[in-house]
């Protein structure tokens, strides 16, 4: 079977796990973490970055830090993977869910922003979701599959209404606006270093930006909120650290996070060379996206039902794809949230197929699967 995204542990992962073995570092402290603070900083420009145990609980964490509030609202889009929605369910919030652009499946900014001015009112300097009550405490866009939404117009609504932005980056090592490394995009953002990302610490998660408040906060919460070297804590904190054992992996892949991340580049550009020509779209990318998985959106005749069956099919072959996201609004602990619609995501969801693209993926592997698919959809 050819994986669909696999981890690639070809460099120094062996070494550093026996270092942290041979050391007896294997816990919560070890120089490992502080090395993979240091190169996750460096390589998204952020000026600090402080490791997770989790992208979730980064997500977490980084929503506490912005002051996000029990009952409160934070607006997220619906077409994500579930972890962002639960990080706000964690903080005791309410995701406000709105529906993805076509052309680079982020937020709809301009449904944000209509939404925030006719479903919104001031009370006392409080920006209030009319209908509930709640307060709007955060905005958190996702950089699904590497693409960043469009900064200019969030920047502009952030700054319109004052309301933080925390980005969902969970998937987006690597991603640029144009030119420009994500660090310091937005007041504070979360990366996943999860077994399925570009690149992987087994698990895990990194708090980063330029705010070294908000990033001391995050490291103060998320190491149980200790103060002093003797059982004092101050407030309610959560253990929610990285091990050294994780940060000796993620170590070893962040030295070949470029590598990696235009390996990824490459292998969607290549399914965008091979398959033309078939009637079918391929994932959208914005200027630099990290292009964290690639694949192919079916014609719109298809449905659910017809693409579980290219997905079967192209099982019984030998490779592995799937369906992606299956939007928020429609998953079981959130069926009662509020959701606006432009009619993006209920009609693309289904018809989305991700295809091998493993960062160690062979050139056999990747002919066999285009060559593959090309014969499974030519003749439908
Ligand atoms: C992977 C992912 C997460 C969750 O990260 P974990 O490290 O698995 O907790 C959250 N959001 C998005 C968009 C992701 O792709």
């Amino acid at each position: 079977m050819i994986p669909l995204a696999m981890p690639n542990l070809c460099g120094n992962e062996k070494k550093y796990l026996d270092d942290c073995i041979d050391t007896t570092y294997v816990s919560s402290v070890g120089e490992y973490v502080n090395r993979f603070e240091k190169m996750v900083a460096e390589a998204t420009c952020s000026s600090m970055a402080v490791a997770t145990s989790s992208g979730t609980t980064g997500l977490h964490s980084a929503l506490l830090a912005v002051g996000v509030k029990p009952g409160d609202m934070v607006v997220v889009p619906s077409f994500t993977f579930i972890a962002t929605a639960n990080a706000v369910a964690h903080a005791g919030a309410f995701p406000w869910l709105m529906d993805v652009n076509a052309d680079d499946w982020c937020l709809d900014l301009e449904l944000v922003e209509q939404k925030l001015k006719e479903d919104c009112s001031y009370k006392s300097n409080r920006l209030i979701h009319i209908k509930t009550g709640r307060r709007i405490a955060a905005i958190m866009p996702v950089y699904t599959i590497g693409n960043v939404p469009n900064m200019k117009k969030l920047w502009e609504i952030s700054k319109a209404y004052g309301i933080p932005v925390v980005a969902d980056a969970a998937c987006a090592i690597g991603a640029k606006m144009g030119e420009e490394d994500i660090g310091g995009l937005c007041d504070i953002s979360v990366i996943s270093f999860n077994g399925n990302k570009t690149v992987t610490c087994g698990g895990g998660g990194a708090v980063i930006g330029n705010n070294e408040q908000l990033l001391n906060f995050v490291r103060h919460i998320t190491t149980t909120a200790r103060c002093g070297i003797e059982y004092d804590f101050d407030m309610v904190g959560y253990n929610y650290r990285m091990t050294n054992i994780q940060a000796a992996v993620g170590c070893a892949q962040m030295e070949n996070c470029e590598r990696f991340v235009s390996k990824k580049k490459d292998i969607s550009r290549q399914y965008e060379e091979e398959l033309a020509g078939l009637n079918l779209h391929f994932f959208p990318k914005t200027q630099g996206s990290s292009c964290w998985l690639s694949g192919i959106v079916l014609h719109d005749h298809y449905d659910i039902k017809s693409t579980r069956r290219i997905v079967s099919q192209l099982k019984e072959k030998g490779i592995e794809c799937r369906m992606f996201w299956k939007p928020v609004h429609l998953q079981t602990p959130y069926r009662g949230m509020i959701y606006e619609d432009n009619g993006v995501v209920d009609s693309l969801w289904g018809r989305i197929l991700t295809l091998p693209c493993s960062t160690n993926l062979t050139e056999e592997q990747f002919t066999y699967v285009v060559e593959t698919v090309r014969d499974l959809l030519s003749i439908i």
